[in-house]
């Protein structure tokens, strides 16, 4: 099986192509082509965050978002509300987290309670990854809130940024900036560690979220790679984390008994168990 010799992408997952001898997948290509200017990357930040006077920390509880919250409020002295979206299938060690760093940073959290049952559901019932759907709704709710109390940012713990700028506008004229743009692992590891954060042990890249680990496992025995494994493999080819440790990212998960049934109960899907 032929692998992107610069990420971790193979033949499973996209289009490898072979370029003066050497297996190159067909994003690190479009990569090489056009490459990020980093240095711009982080003036535009830089920029937008001396516009900032106050914003949104979409708040997920996980490790990157803590990270947000925390450079957000410590290093940029910005005015934060960190706003959480419970989909229904978040850890409780992330809800407490999340509480946690709040106070520790004297920042208002407000958590809005919603049902995400359906898309689950359909992802868990078809193998699919339910990340995307999951993800838009989220941030729709976050639009929403912004535009009903008066912010015009939404800060994220994304680290990879949009295209070529770390930011993106949205309707309604709420712009959406991604904090961590092209910050490494280790950096925001070392952040985390003057946190009270806990690290949740939770099958799949994630911090927060009890579905991701029995979605992956569904997506495994149907395809036989992780759906996570282009995102993981592009955080390789920014140079935000190592090959060893993204291959390790992208093995088949281990769901915990407990977590599973949790899961399938809650979706009223027993009969998959
Ligand atoms: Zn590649």
């Amino acid at each position: 099986m032929l692998r992107c010799s610069l990420c971790i992408n193979d033949e499973r997952v996209t289009k490898i192509l072979i370029i003066n001898g050497r297996p190159i997948c067909k994003e690190c290509k479009a990569f090489l082509e056009h490459p990020p200017d980093k240095d711009k990357i982080k003036r535009e930040l830089e920029e937008i965050i001396t516009n900032i006077d106050k914003a949104i920390v979409a708040y997920s509880g996980g490790k990157d978002s803590t990270v947000a919250l925390y450079l957000a409020r410590k290093e940029y002295n910005l005015d934060v509300e960190a706003v959480m979206v419970n989909h229904g299938f978040m850890a409780p060690a992330a809800i407490e987290n999340a509480k946690k760093v709040a106070d520790y940073l004297n920042v208002k959290l407000t958590i809005i309670e919603k049902d995400y049952s359906d898309i689950f559901r359909e992802a868990l019932l078809k193998a699919k990854s339910p990340c995307r759907k999951c993800s838009k709704r989220t941030m729709e709710i976050l639009r929403k809130y912004a535009l009903r109390h008066g912010y015009k940012y939404i800060i994220t713990g994304h680290e990879i940024p949009f295209g070529h700028h770390p930011y993106m506008l949205m309707s309604g004229g709420v712009i959406q900036v991604r904090l961590l743009s092209l910050m490494t692992e280790e950096e925001r590891m070392r952040i985390l560690e003057k946190l009270p954060f806990k690290l949740p042990e939770l099958p799949g890249y994630t911090s927060n979220c009890l579905i991701l680990g029995p979605a992956l496992e569904r997506f495994w025995e149907k395809h036989g790679y992780s759906f996570e494994h282009r995102r993981i493999a592009a955080l390789v080819r920014y140079g935000l984390l190592d090959k060893e440790k993204a291959l390790k990212k992208v093995e088949r998960p281990r769901v915990p008994r407990e977590q599973k049934e949790y899961v399938y109960k809650k979706l009223g899907l027993e009969h998959l168990l």
